[in-house]
């Protein structure tokens, strides 16, 4: 991580739902071309962490940045912070894929259909060439048999592949994943865990919430124990898993391994 160049920075984030403070200022960097793993039990304030990186949760406290944004928000002369319009939002996000524990295909679109939405509406590419990568990304998530197919049709390993590839479909420089496998029948966690690897490989950016410790183990750079809104331990598998340093991730861990 030491010499490649952050292309996430979140720091000092802080967010509370009511009176309970969720995350207690987070500070992270992710190295462009870097997998990090969240883990920590339920309730740590990974979903909400992830939801900050891309302003579907606005934080009360600090910044995001994700290469030159910052998310959210643009620092006006008096360096107070502005929250942007949705559209300019939207505009950031474009960078940023997001993969839910449910798969949030359109129902009422095919598979293609599904791929290509966002590129045509936001990128405003022609049918023709939004078709084009469409069948390149479902080739690569091992779909492109099933392009005219409706969601329903679908196992659910089939339509998180399909999820995957409409993230894939905006061209993001980071994904992000919240549980990608939890619901999933654990026969088909394999499948799904097989694509985010080869993506992993080929170079992308990926901050993965996940339970799967053996695909934390194998594919993380580093892995953040989160726990009461805080990370209380970030480092190599090798170190978070194999050599933890704080009670509270030994006892999480020895729940989980
Ligand atoms: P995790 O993903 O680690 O399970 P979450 O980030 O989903 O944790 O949630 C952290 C805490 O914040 C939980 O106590 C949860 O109930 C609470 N929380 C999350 N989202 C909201 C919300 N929109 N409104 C109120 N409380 C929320
Ligand atoms: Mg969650």
């Amino acid at each position: 991580m030491a010499d490649r160049e952050a292309l996430v920075r979140l720091r000092n984030i802080h967010k509370s739902f009511g009176h309970v403070e969720v995350l207690s200022g987070i500070d992270l960097d992710v190295a462009a071309g870097e997998v990090v793993c969240l883990i920590g039990a339920s309730g740590s304030g990974k979903s909400t962490l992830l939801r900050c990186v891309n302003h579907l949760e606005r934080p009360d406290r600090g910044r995001v940045y994700v290469g030159d944004h910052l998310i959210g928000y643009e620092e006006r002369a008096d360096g107070r912070l502005h929250e942007l319009s949705p559209r300019r939002i939207n505009a950031q996000r474009t960078d940023i894929g997001m993969v839910f524990q449910h798969f949030n295909l359109f129902p009422h679109l095919t598979v293609l259909e599904n791929v290509i939405e966002a590129p045509m509406r936001v990128r405003r590419l022609d049918r023709a060439t939004a078709t084009a990568t469409a069948r390149d990304l479902l080739d690569r998530v091992g779909m492109a048999h099933k392009e005219d197919a409706y969601p329903r049709t679908l196992s659910g390993g089939q339509q998180q592949r399909v999820a995957i590839a409409r993230g894939l479909a905006m061209r993001p420089k980071l994904m992000l994943f919240d549980e990608p496998t939890s619901a999933l029948d654990p026969e088909l966690v394999g499948e799904v865990l097989d694509v985010m690897r080869d993506l992993a490989r080929s170079g992308m950016t990926m901050i993965v919430v996940t339970h799967e410790m053996a695909f934390a183990r194998e594919v993380a750079g580093r892995i953040a124990f989160m726990s009461g809104g805080e990370i209380v331990e970030i480092g190599t598998p090798a170190e978070v898993l194999g050599n933890p340093q704080h009670e509270r991730t030994r006892a999480f861990l020895s729940k989980v391994l």
